[in-house]
């Protein structure tokens, strides 16, 4: 039996470290002491992906949200470089047939530029899309199955993950999983 937690009259299981209202409700949270941990998230989640999963990615400028996409992008075998798409948007990769978009919203003035750029024909097929500065695009992008939210920590980093949706949740737990057992 998982202990319970009581955070605001609400309770929630803790499972292995995870916290959970319910099937579809998942939160964890990610020290990341240095790039390499970084590095080490990334490669995990790549391994908990499925095609149509949306991933936002939000924190400040230099908290490592590019950085996350390129291990990811590297541990499922991509070779050629992965610039940030703070000026063309969106970065398309094919990694045995799985299609990833990787953008980036940083430079919008409005949501509307989301609408404006046709960028809604990137998402609800089976491309992974992983979204850097969704906050820019809010109301316009579609939302995320799975959030993670990239905080100062001292010298490094803290990811609070939190899912969105039932397929959010299954990736979640996988990385969860993936982690607690050494990573990768
Ligand atoms: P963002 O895309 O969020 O603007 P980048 O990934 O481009 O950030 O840059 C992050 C910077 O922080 C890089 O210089 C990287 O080496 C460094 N970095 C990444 N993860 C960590 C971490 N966990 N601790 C300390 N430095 C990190
Ligand atoms: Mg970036």
């Amino acid at each position: 039996m998982p202990p319970i937690l009581d955070i605001g009259g609400k309770r929630r299981k803790i499972i292995r470290g995870e916290r959970s209202l319910h099937k579809r409700d998942v939160t964890a949270e990610f020290a990341l002491p240095d790039e390499a941990a970084t590095v080490r998230l990334g490669a995990a989640l790549a391994r908990g992906l499925q095609p149509g999963l949306v991933v936002y990615l939000e924190g400040d400028l230099g908290a490592g949200k590019t950085t996350l996409v390129r291990a990811l992008l590297r541990e499922l075998g991509h070779g050629g470089p992965v610039k940030s798409p703070t000026y063309s948007l969106v970065e398309v990769y094919v990694v045995s047939s799985l299609y990833l978009y990787h953008f980036d919203f940083y430079r919008f003035d409005s949501p509307e530029e989301f609408n404006d750029a046709g960028l809604g024909d990137y998402f609800g097929g089976d491309a992974v899309c992983l979204v850097e500065w969704p906050e820019k695009a809010c109301g316009c992008a579609p939302p995320a199955d799975l959030r993670l939210r990239f905080v100062f920590a001292d010298d490094g980093r803290v990811v609070e993950a939190c899912s969105a949706s039932e397929k959010g949740a299954l990736c979640l737990r996988t990385l969860v999983r993936i982690w607690q057992d050494g990573g990768c």
